[in-house]
């Protein structure tokens, strides 16, 4: 017979993370950025005392467990409390990305059923647009202080947070309830069809946050400040509102101010160590840092995810500039970071260009996090680092059903992932595409990715998509979008000639269009839909 553990069962819960922290690491600073521009600082203590203010507050607007909060925010430190008193009171905070079309921020905040929507200033405009058609929402909170609230026309509920929080004690006893009580809820980006939510419990986002500090990850310590790009509205910023109190780190808020200068700034005069965002977010900020011949004196490391990081800005990062990158994968349904990629000591040695192409692949599991990848039949493909097919993933913090969904997605226990990707022997994995991008020309595959890496090596592009588009020959072709770097002249012969000595022949697009951008929708993706829409048949 299985003998029992006789240890206690102290359920894994979000407010004992702020709790810990204010108690622990108490003098560790976090900054961030007021929407309207000064920096703002204080303390883990100060904002678990907020935190609970918030908690008093909420409650006095006669919220209850399970009740649905919104936010409409940047990553500042209202944004941080509201994270703690939503979840530790045992309500859903359901983070809203404002990015999303007003229809479908309509739709998730009604589907969510929130009754109370905190919102930045910066968004005024579009809580104006959407407010009349959420009637659940009984307050609109604005995340500032009374001279900072805007009147919104038409808009009656609307009050200041300070207003809000300031007459509430600062004593709550944060309740304890089942680890698996949902916390958090963000939805899909809805490419396509309507956003799905993906709620988070407690348990899935405390052992990924305990996970993210791990050396090999975020690797967080007292010493580190931390400042995280990707957004808390999308994902959780990556868990890293939750990690960085975990371990005692300093965290720095950027709000609204995103673009490279206002990063390396912020960066420089805080002393920032680690940083994490999308690749487009550290185009602009080494565009910047090459413009200016500026340098990091404290950045050490960079986590990047959320769409392929090309080889070459990761041999910038590290060769030109001394930046260790670590390139991970994670989706909106795995709560942050399900693999990160690194190097092994074995890794000493390499030549320079052989560390970059393995940097640009995503990584091994993070303990906690299983994956297999699949052929058309479901069945497991060989870990060979040759055998493409849909990934599918488990794990204590990846998604079991989507929020009133009546179906689970699963199959056999795993999610699908919609991903198209390789394993190696190492247990490294490679996302080759996503399904809906992969070119399927002659019954064979062209990896879009790949062929963007190979495009933004060139010294004239700045960035690169492919799309495939349909051929009465081959099936599909691939056709390439380039926007120039400023004040470079490139023609297509020169780039189709440098893809040549980069990637196969038949590989080679049949045509270049050269454009002033690319659509880049909400999470910081290039939006290939859009692309499609528009020259999906120019081949026909
Ligand atoms: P959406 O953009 O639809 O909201 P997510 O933000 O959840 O979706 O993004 C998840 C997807 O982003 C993954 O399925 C994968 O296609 C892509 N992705 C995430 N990280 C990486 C990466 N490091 N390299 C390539 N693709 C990535």
């Amino acid at each position: 017979m299985l003998q029992p553990g006789l240890m206690m069962d102290r359920p894994l819960l979000l407010s004992s993370v702020i709790e810990h922290a204010a108690a622990q690491f108490g003098e560790a600073e976090i900054v961030s950025r007021e929407t309207h521009g000064p920096l703002f600082r204080y303390t883990y203590a100060q904002c678990g005392t907020r935190a609970r203010k918030l908690a008093n507050a909420l409650a006095g607007l006669g919220l209850k467990g399970g009740d649905a909060v919104g936010t409409i925010a940047w990553n500042n430190h209202r944004h941080m409390e509201t994270y703690y008193a939503v979840s530790g009171s045992g309500m859903v905070l359901h983070t809203c990305n404002p990015r999303l079309h007003p229809q479908q921020l309509i739709y998730v905040i009604n589907h969510a059923e929130d009754q109370v929507v905190l919102f930045d200033a910066t968004f005024a405009p579009l809580v104006k647009g959407i407010a009349a058609h959420c009637p659940m929402v009984r307050a609109w909170v604005c995340l500032a202080d009374a001279a900072h609230t805007p009147t919104i026309e038409g808009v009656a509920n609307v009050q200041s947070y300070e207003d809000l929080i300031a007459p509430c004690s600062d004593e709550f006893a944060w309740p304890e309830f089942d680890e698996r009580t949902g916390a958090a809820l963000c939805y899909t980006s809805g490419t396509t069809g309507n956003p799905k939510g993906v709620m988070y419990s407690h348990r899935a986002i405390v052992l990924n946050a305990i996970s993210g500090c791990n050396p090999s990850i975020l690797s967080l310590s007292p010493a580190d400040a931390i400042l995280p790009v990707v957004p808390m509205f999308h994902v959780n910023a990556w868990c890293i509102p939750y990690a960085a109190p975990i371990a005692g780190a300093k965290l720095v808020l950027p709000g609204p101010g995103l673009d490279g200068k206002s990063l390396y700034e912020l960066m420089e005069s805080e002393g920032v160590t680690v940083s994490a965002g999308v690749p487009t977010i550290w185009q602009l900020l080494l565009a910047h840092v090459e413009q200016n011949g500026l340098k990091f004196t404290t950045m050490r490391r960079t986590l990047v995810g959320g769409s392929a990081m090309p080889r070459s800005l990761i041999a910038k990062f590290m060769d030109t500039y001394q930046v260790e990158v670590r390139h991970g994968w994670g989706m909106t349904e795995t709560t942050a970071a399900a693999t990160m990629g690194g190097l092994m000591p074995a890794a000493k040695g390499w030549p320079a260009e052989e560390k970059h192409a393995h940097l640009a692949k995503q990584g091994r599991t993070m303990f906690g996090v299983e994956i297999k990848v699949v052929d058309e039949q479901g069945a497991t493909l060989p870990r060979d680092g040759e055998s493409q097919g849909e990934l599918m993933v488990r794990g204590q913090w990846v998604l079991s059903s989507y929020f009133k969904a009546d179906r689970s997605p699963l199959v056999d226990g795993w999610f699908p992932t919609g991903d198209i990707a390789t394993i190696s022997p190492d247990g490294v994995m490679q996302i080759r595409d996503r399904t809906k991008d992969v070119i399927k020309t002659g019954g064979e595959w062209i990896s879009s990715i790949d062929l963007e890496n190979a495009a933004v090596a060139h010294p004239a592009v700045a960035m690169a998509a492919v799309i495939g588009v349909k051929h009465p020959k081959w099936d599909e072709r691939p056709l390439m979008f380039i926007v120039r770097k400023p004040g470079h002249a490139l023609e297509k012969d020169e780039i189709l000639k440098f893809l040549e000595t980069q990637v196969a022949k038949w590989w080679v697009p049949d045509d270049v269009v050269f454009l002033e951008s690319l659509p880049v929708g909400g999470t910081g993706k290039v939006q290939k839909g859009d692309l499609r829409k528009q020259y999906g048949s120019v081949f026909s």
